[in-house]
């Protein structure tokens, strides 16, 4: 039989998806993948049940609701202050997934390089691999995960096609500050790339950070493509559904790769979504009560049972040095590590290796989300209390 892509040829599949697999069939805490084991906010859902009944059931347009592009146009401007025209600025996605890589499809030509801070957010290998592009990849050092500027000015060149940004960042926790930004955005000019940016997190930051937009920075709405989702923010992740922002110029070719990869997100979805867009004020700032909390909580539990861990200022996800408990559990690696972890305290994690290009950067580290209910959480600490107790592991 003649051999299939090439492209498909290495690619592994999702860790993170696997570790939900694993944690499923052997019984234990997801702490794996970042999605909610709480409800999504009951008006929401009966926005979208009142879409169907009133008819939203065929294909929408393709590039989005016209009602859904002028919500996500206003609530830009408000949060955001990114000015874009809902006509031509806007395609409506398949989550943030398909709006990162159609953007990069849109953009890439073989060879163009395209920069990534790493530990980065494990689909942006596959993505890069799928437009063509080559990634160079600019390290985020704990704890306090800052970059050294002059490494990223050095990853810029003439081949540089776009930067890719992930703020508040997965798996890190680091929200890039207005300072960081506009010196990414003076390279972004220097050598006339764009910046794409995955702002998926916007509403969850803690100890009073800031969430900056780069489209809002001087000269970057040009030249900045701006994804977000309904994911996080509504805790709607199976609802796939999803947007990307961008001058008309660019904006017209990622409708073309999205219109024939998806056509449309679903319809009656796409309406509840205009909705949760309108939600006040007051269900944001429930939404990251919630989740100070939960980290507060995750924060405590692995300091406790001998992680290293420091706080996450945005996002929910938290990386756990493993150096002091691997040797205890007599495990070599990251990804060992978690299925210990699993089996020994029902708790799954993703392998810190999932999040490098070279695996043995994450070797000491997994990664937990804490975007569970509370009880959950207390589960979790009672099962690593238990563990540490039991096997007799002095944090
Ligand atoms: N963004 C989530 C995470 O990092 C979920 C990823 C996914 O499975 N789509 O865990």
């Amino acid at each position: 039989m003649k051999s299939l892509a090439n492209i498909t040829e290495n690619f592994v599949e999702s860790v993170i998806r696997e570790m939900t697999r694993i944690c499923d069939a052997r019984g234990g805490y997801n702490l794996a993948q970042g999605f909610p084991d709480f409800d999504a906010p009951q008006e929401i859902k009966q926005a979208a049940i009142k879409a169907i009944h009133d008819g939203h059931n065929q294909y929408p347009v393709t590039f989005g609701e016209p009602e859904l592009r002028k919500a996500i146009a206003a609530k830009v401007w408000r949060y955001n202050c990114i000015r874009c025209a809902p006509e031509t600025d806007i395609t409506v996605t398949c989550g943030a997934t398909e709006a990162m890589i159609a953007s990069l499809k849109a953009i890439v030509n073989p060879g163009d390089e395209i920069i990534v801070f790493e530990p980065f957010y494990e689909n942006y290998g596959p993505d890069a691999i799928l437009s063509g592009a080559t990634p160079r990849f600019v390290a985020l050092r704990p704890p306090g995960w800052q970059y050294d500027p002059e490494e990223l000015a050095a990853a810029f060149n003439r081949h540089t096609k776009a930067v890719i940004i992930n703020t508040p960042n997965n798996p890190t926790g680091k929200v890039f500050s207005r300072k960081e930004l506009e010196e990414i955005a003076q390279l972004c000019l220097k050598w006339d790339c764009l910046a794409i940016t995955d702002e998926i997190y916007e509403h969850i930051l803690y100890d009073g950070e800031q969430h900056v937009s780069i489209a809002s920075l001087e000269g970057m709405g040009e030249r900045t493509v701006t994804i977000n989702s309904i994911s996080k923010t509504y805790s709607l992740t199976g609802w796939r559904v999803g947007w990307a922002i961008a001058p008309e110029r660019i904006t017209s070719r990622i409708r073309k790769v999205h219109d024939f990869l998806t056509v449309g997100a679903p319809t009656p979805l796409q309406h509840a979504t205009a909705f949760a867009l309108n939600l006040p004020e007051s269900y944001y700032e429930q939404l990251q009560a919630r989740y100070h909390r939960a980290r507060n909580l995750l924060f405590e539990t692995l300091k406790e049972a001998g992680f290293e861990v420091s706080l996450p200022k945005g996002s929910y996800y938290l990386i756990a040095g493993t150096a002091r408990l691997r040797e205890r559990f007599g495990v070599q690696d990251d990804f060992s590590f978690s299925l210990k972890l699993i089996d020994l305290a029902g708790v799954a994690t993703v392998p810190g290796s999932s999040f490098y290009a070279q695996p043995e950067k994450g070797k000491n580290q997994v990664r937990f989300t804490f975007c569970k209910k509370e009880e959950t959480l207390e589960k979790v600490r009672t099962n690593l209390r238990r563990l540490v107790s039991e096997t007799s592991i002095t944090p």
